[in-house]
């Protein structure tokens, strides 16, 4: 179209023909989907529903002796710090679990997350899955083998797979985690996260939270439609 057709574009200032080029680009520039920035352990994959009955074997302890009560570095089952030289730490544990009972891949879905994740993926969001499984040496192969191999078991849908420690440094327009450190890290950086609720957060200050996958999936449905990004099949 020549530009001599539209002689009120001509009279505009350079400066506003940019603005107005600027503004046409915008509108054709095509919508980013919304992304979901989804943990693994403890939100999707019931880690340590699985690593209970093989710690129970290999510390010789009945499986209801090890409280479903515990802390991060599971000291209330009995594991000692590695700082301290003992074999019964909990990267021996991670370890054998990994190598000998295969954890990543044998591990029980939560329920509903599957189910809930192709619900969520259908609607268009964007899911990338963020999580901090590479936290043992000699493991990170194994680790991310056993890991995507779990996600295809299970017919998971995702985009991306990061295995990142510091989460936040991973954009997305929503969270879900389990950790209180996680939860902090991401309300310290005003980003929105879905505390998806256990023993360990749930004293946690939070906007967003959620006991189940459904709950989950109203949710971010929500976040979406605030943000703009309203799904294209409900
Ligand atoms: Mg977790």
């Amino acid at each position: 179209m020549p530009l001599a057709d539209y002689p009120e574009l001509q009279a505009l200032s350079a400066h506003e023909k940019q603005e107005f080029i600027d503004e046409l680009r915008s509108t054709l520039r095509p919508r980013r989907s919304f992304i979901f920035g989804v943990d693994l352990d403890g939100v999707v994959m019931d880690f340590y529903g699985g690593l209970r009955p093989i710690a129970a074997t290999w510390l010789g302890r009945p499986v209801e002796e090890l409280t479903e009560r515990f802390t991060y570095g599971l000291k209330e089952w009995g594991l000692l710090d590695r700082a301290e030289g003992y074999d019964l730490s909990y990267e021996a544990l991670h370890r054998h679990a990994i190598n000998q009972h295969e954890l990543f891949l044998s591990g029980t879905p939560i329920e509903g997350a599957a189910y809930q994740l192709r619900r969520l993926s259908r609607l268009g969001v964007h899911i990338r899955i963020i999580t901090h499984r590479l936290y043992v040496g000699g493991l990170h192969e194994v680790t991310v083998m056993q890991t995507a191999q779990w996600l295809e078991k299970h017919d998971i849908p995702y985009i991306d797979l990061c295995f990142v420690k510091d989460k936040t440094s991973i954009n997305a327009d929503l969270y879900i985690d389990d950790s209180p450190t996680n939860i902090k890290a991401f309300a310290a950086a005003h980003r929105p996260c879905i505390v998806f609720e256990n023993s360990t957060n749930r004293d946690l200050k939070a906007d967003l939270r959620a006991r189940n996958w459904e709950e989950v999936y109203t949710l971010v449905k929500q976040q979406m439609s605030r943000a703009g990004n309203g799904p294209a099949v409900s």
